[in-house]
């Protein structure tokens, strides 16, 4: 796609920008954060829906939510027929070279990384605090998580630490902080069932130990655990979230029960348990495939190996999913990307899918992937529209708190109130990170 033609397909679906741009010199300003209106649109503010009004930012910044009781010289979009959104959270991702500006051009303009390199982390951390126009997402990363020697996830190209037996947990994870993790992961995996493997993992007492010294250096502390009793086992020992559902069975209300006591939040991850289904709709739907890059369109079109005889973890993570929204767990959306046919960004629009079929309604959707991740994580400049907040901003048409779907229909994104480009790259980079 040339890219000239496809900048000017964006903005001739934003009336009034493309001239608007040419005059404001915020829109080009590359230093601080930009500015405009958008007017006479249904706003979702990271909880609730008002059916019309507008938004203006400045520098940046939302300085105006509802009726706007100033003038401004800004640019104006017209909202008519078109929601507003607070830009996506995606709560579980890997990233590799390219794969935030992926995640930037569908709408998720921050992202969680639960396992990966942490050398990228001080630029991450520079980055998520500006107001510059960028081209990725924003990035928080537990950088490496806790694993034991031969457990998940199986690297062999990579020799990053792990705890053995005599590690010295405390210093362990203190060396974590130290290297920028923005808070603590624990794998909690033994593999199994058969044909799969089964897995050393770490003991119940190392991941209460973890978990406390993650706590000790103010980071939360989140786990991997994809079996209900591994699940119980974290929240017991104090985890402030789970970054799986578990899907090897139904929790009963007693298991149920006991989650929703320990506060901690669960990001299911469902689309990484659909075995390419949810990527086949992608590769379907006219409103996504556009904006596609080559890497995004390559890792969705990957077939995940399946297992003969193996349970329907998407139906069985999904009534556990159900379930615990319905006790009054916080659901938070993450995808695992790119693990099996997930692609960053893109993703997050089956991911919500996933979670209304599960049982929450579109707007708890919508809120699993802003407001309640934001309060999560403790993003506190972002996830929600309301003044003083980051202006990183989602426009779609139609109205996806009634019709999830609509959020694919995306008609402009801004990062720190600078318009993203959504032209795709060409190239393709093939992502590094096979475990999750
Ligand atoms: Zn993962």
């Amino acid at each position: 796609m040339n890219r000239y033609t496809s900048r000017r397909r964006v903005l001739s679906l934003v009336p009034g920008l493309a001239v608007a741009a040419a005059a404001s010199p915020a829109l080009a300003g590359a230093a601080t954060g930009g500015s405009f209106v958008v007017r006479d649109v249904r706003i979702f503010d990271g909880h609730r829906v008002m059916e019309r009004g507008s938004v203006m930012v400045t520098g940046g910044l939302i300085t105006e939510v509802g009726g706007l009781s100033r003038s401004s010289r800004h640019q104006v979009v017209d909202g008519g027929g078109r929601t507003l959104l607070p830009g996506l959270i995606d709560c579980h991702v890997h990233s590799f070279e390219g794969s935030r500006a992926d995640a930037l051009r569908f709408g998720v303009t921050t992202e969680l990384d639960m396992f990966n390199d942490p050398s990228a982390l001080p630029a991450a951390r520079r980055q998520r605090r500006s107001a510059a126009k960028v081209d990725q997402a924003d990035l928080w990363s537990a950088g490496i998580g806790v694993t034991v020697p031969g457990g998940h996830p199986l690297r062999p190209d990579w020799d990053f630490p792990r705890v053995v037996a005599d590690t010295d947990i405390e210093r362990f994870v203190a060396d974590r902080v130290a290297e920028g993790s923005d808070f603590i992961k624990v794998i909690f995996e033994d593999g199994g069932p058969p044909p799969r493997p089964s897995l050393p993992t770490l003991t119940t007492g190392q991941v209460r130990s973890v978990i406390t010294a993650a706590h000790r250096h103010r980071r939360r502390a989140v786990v991997h655990a994809e079996k209900l009793q591994l699940a119980l086992t974290a929240v017991r020992s104090g985890a402030d979230g789970l970054v799986h559902v578990f899907w090897d069975t139904e929790g009963g209300p007693e298991d149920i029960a006991a989650i929703r006591r320990s506060a901690a939040f669960v990001v299911p991850t469902l689309s990484v348990v659909d075995w390419g289904t949810g990527a086949k709709e992608l590769l379907a739907d006219a409103r996504i495939t556009p904006w596609l890059s080559a890497t995004q369109r390559h890792l969705l079109q990957q077939q995940p190996p399946d297992r003969p005889g193996r349970p329907d973890f998407l139906k069985i993570g999904s009534a556990n999913v159900r379930e615990l929204h319905a006790a009054g767990v916080p659901i938070l959306a993450g995808t695992d990307t790119p693990i099996r046919a997930n692609a960053n960004g893109v993703s997050m629009m089956i991911e919500l899918s996933h979670l209304v079929r599960a049982g929450l309604d579109p707007r708890e959707a919508l809120v699993a992937a802003t407001a309640a991740p934001a309060r999560a994580f403790g993003l506190a400049d972002r996830g929600r529209i309301a003044p003083g907040l980051r202006a990183d901003l989602l426009l779609v048409d139609g109205d996806p708190t009634t019709d999830i779907t609509d959020l694919r229909a995306i008609t402009a994104i801004w990062k720190n109130g600078h318009l993203v480009d959504r032209t795709p790259p060409e190239q393709e980079r093939a992502p590094q990170l096979d475990g999750h």
